[in-house]
């Protein structure tokens, strides 16, 4: 089966139906420990370099170039210069699912068309447990951190759907107590035991932003995929983000907000809108390169527990 990197999400249900396998190539940076000389965000400047030495093995790539990020779409063309099949997939900005849909069925040829249609099913069924284990975590019966490995993993669905249902169920269920209540918003932490410290100072992450959009969105072809991924978040206006964050929010009973940024990265600039329209403490840290949390934002996570608990 085909192997084909993707920068960020991609529908993963599509890629299995043409009888491919996606790879996310960002669950690699967390662990990693290189560091690239000529870098704006770590993250792409990291995969980018994996991929042109061949150490993340793929046949092609899919690059997310509209509606996410525009370092993406340099660093992808830098990839794609090295000599790998690459194709640049655009999100609508103002939601046109007609527009979507046309752009899937350009994914759908780039890949070779759908050969197994059986797999969107497949992976809509995948995505319900997915959805189910994320309001067990949200209801204090599943440990966040193994929440958010599983949740993060499901933009590829650990490129095995097998793989994936049984990572799922091999979570335990627990009564965990669940006393400063956290969202952390923004792209996932660069730092690989980042909710293992939250958990450690006793900030319970309830909510997981951008792994949450991995699972939410589906469809059993390519209409239904259009429809429900022209509602992608991080591709839309702010205020349609906002808008949404603010249901999620109140759903889960959040008593702070974590708003990860990332050094270079143009979310950085969305941080005083956030501040001004979620009513909710905010805390903001910036990280750059991947590795273990520094100890200057585990202080800073500590102190803004205090600040919930005094609330
Ligand atoms: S952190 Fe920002 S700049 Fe880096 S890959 Fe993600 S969206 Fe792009």
């Amino acid at each position: 089966m085909s192997k084909i990197g993707i920068t960020a999400l991609v529908p993963p249900e599509l890629i299995f139906a043409c009888d491919c396998s996606p790879l996310d190539v960002n669950n690699f940076i967390p662990e990693s420990r290189k560091y690239p000389r000529n870098k704006l965000c770590a993250w792409t400047a990291i995969w980018k370099e994996m991929l042109i030495q061949k150490e993340i093995r793929i046949e092609s790539l899919i690059v997310v170039a509209g509606g996410d990020c525009h370092n993406a779409l340099v660093d992808g063309q830098k990839v794609a210069m090295s000599g790998t099949r690459t194709h640049f997939f655009f999100y609508p900005f103002d939601g046109d699912a007609e527009y979507l849909e046309s752009q899937l069925w350009r994914l759908s040829d780039f890949l070779g068309d759908i050969k197994n249609p059986d797999k969107f099913k497949e992976i809509t069924n995948l995505k319900k447990l997915g959805q189910d284990m994320d309001k067990k975590r949200y209801n204090g019966k599943i440990n966040p951190g193994e929440a958010f490995r599983i949740l993060i993993s499901s933009s590829d669905l650990q490129s095995d759907p097998d793989k994936f249902r049984k990572a799922i169920s091999s979570i335990r269920e627990n009564n965990i107590e669940l006393n400063s209540r956290v969202a952390l918003i923004g792209v996932p932490p660069i730092y690989h035991d980042f909710h293992d410290v939250a958990q450690s100072l006793d900030l319970a992450i309830v909510f997981d932003e951008l792994p949450y959009e991995f699972i939410r969105h589906g469809g059993n072809n390519i209409r239904e995929i259009a429809r429900d991924y022209c509602n992608y978040t991080f591709a839309r206006p702010l205020e349609f983000r906002i808008n949404f964050l603010q249901k999620e929010l109140e759903k889960r009973n959040i008593d702070g907000v974590i708003h990860y940024t990332q050094f270079a990265c143009h979310h950085m600039l969305e941080d005083e809108v956030i501040r001004k329209e979620l009513d909710y403490p905010v805390l903001t840290i910036q990280g750059d390169l991947p590795g273990k949390t520094p100890e200057q934002i585990k202080l800073r996570l500590e102190a803004f527990r205090e600040a919930l608990l005094r609330s």
